[in-house]
């Protein structure tokens, strides 16, 4: 496919902003892409795109690679609306020859993906891992909770990614200048298929575990609703986020929002602490792009075993308290 007479090949990253900050998922997404610039086709270039209010001055030192980043500051798209959203990267796409579209997959982009893959006639890769051939139009997807890879290919000029995070983590980050410039879309849109109504706020002070670097989950082998303090005490010195099982959610333990697995979030953090969680499938479904995975359970023949990488055979009522009190004296001497 050819815009002019330009063979369409460059790179759009969707860098989604909530109250103006870029999700990290976002900015690991361009981290990653620059990460692996030396197997991008030909000269690609690399664009971003934040739709939406932008508060964060540092965020330049947060993007690693040469790139241009446009920025849409119009109230249209303070708030997602996908029929302002899809204009905006449309109109993008177009203006930069882009062949190629990344998002994080997000909420957001489960809803705006599949609706700019129709828009745009272009296909739609989603929840692909971060390590496949991106330029080859390949994606590699966990399905059947995990126990098989599925490699799907692209067959169209244009293609859509979310990926379920770049938990490669790159290491080395290429050095490069980004370039900001703002953008207005032409196109305005009086199409509003979905209005918001009421926004909810969840007020945690702690990531989302969606996002979070660690992650400290707790399983029915907490033993109960109040145990979970210590979880939240080891998150808070971690600065990391409290996930949970399934069972505990549907025990009511925690919010759904914590829950981990094929029915609750995918993560992808550095350092994931599973306590008293037995490691079903359907939970390790969810943490298979998890760097390290530390594990802490009274049974030595839990499933979750296989799967850490340290594992504590032990009651976490004596084990967490342990470890909370190592990590506080080892960041006081740092
Ligand atoms: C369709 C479907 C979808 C599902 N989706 C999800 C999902 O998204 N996420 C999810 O998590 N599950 C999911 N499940 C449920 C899953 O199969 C398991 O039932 C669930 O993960 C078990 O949770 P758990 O490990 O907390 O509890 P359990 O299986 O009861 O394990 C508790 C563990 O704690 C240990 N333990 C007990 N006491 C202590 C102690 N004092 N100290 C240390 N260790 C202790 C035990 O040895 C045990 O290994 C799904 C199931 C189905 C059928």
């Amino acid at each position: 496919m050819t815009a002019g007479n330009v063979t369409m090949k460059n790179i759009l990253v969707f860098l989604e902003q909530r109250n103006g900050i870029v999700k990290q998922a976002s900015i690991e997404v361009w981290n990653g892409i620059q990460a692996c610039a030396g197997s991008k086709p030909g000269n690609a270039k690399v664009f971003g795109i934040v739709a939406g209010p932008l508060e964060q001055g540092d965020l330049e030192g947060m993007l690693s690679g040469d790139g241009v980043v446009y920025h849409d500051a119009d109230d249209d798209l303070a708030l997602y609306n996908s029929e302002n959203y899809i204009a905006v990267i449309s109109e993008l796409i177009d203006k930069e020859s882009c062949s190629t579209l990344l998002f994080a997959d997000t909420a957001l982009s489960r809803d705006l993906a599949p609706r700019l893959s129709i828009r745009l006639q272009a296909a739609l890769l989603s929840g692909c891992e971060p390590e496949q051939p991106l330029f080859k139009g390949i994606c590699r997807r966990p399905v059947y909770s995990g126990r098989v890879i599925a490699v799907y290919s692209a067959q169209s000029d244009r293609t859509i990614y979310t990926l379920a995070s770049t938990a490669g983590h790159p290491e080395t980050l290429p050095e490069g200048k980004i370039v900001f410039k703002s953008y207005k879309k032409s196109y305005v849109t009086d199409l509003h298929p979905a209005s918001i109504v009421r926004k909810v706020v969840l007020i945690q002070g702690r990531p989302d575990v969606a996002e979070a670097r660690i992650i400290v989950a707790g399983g029915r082998g907490m033993g109960g609703r109040e145990s979970f303090g210590m979880l939240e005490e080891l998150a808070e010195v971690l600065g990391g986020a409290v996930g949970a099982s399934r069972s505990v959610v549907d025990e009511g333990w925690r919010p759904h929002a914590e829950q981990i697995g094929q029915t609750g979030k995918a993560v992808a953090p550095a350092l994931y602490i599973a306590c008293g969680i037995s490691g079903a499938v359907q939970h390790l479904a969810g943490i298979g792009a998890a760097g390290t995975v530390v594990a802490i359970n009274n049974d030595p023949h839990a499933p979750i075993f296989t799967r850490a990488d340290y594992g504590i055979v032990g009651d976490v009522h004596t084990v967490i308290p342990n470890i909370i009190g190592e990590f506080r004296d080892f960041l006081k001497k740092k």
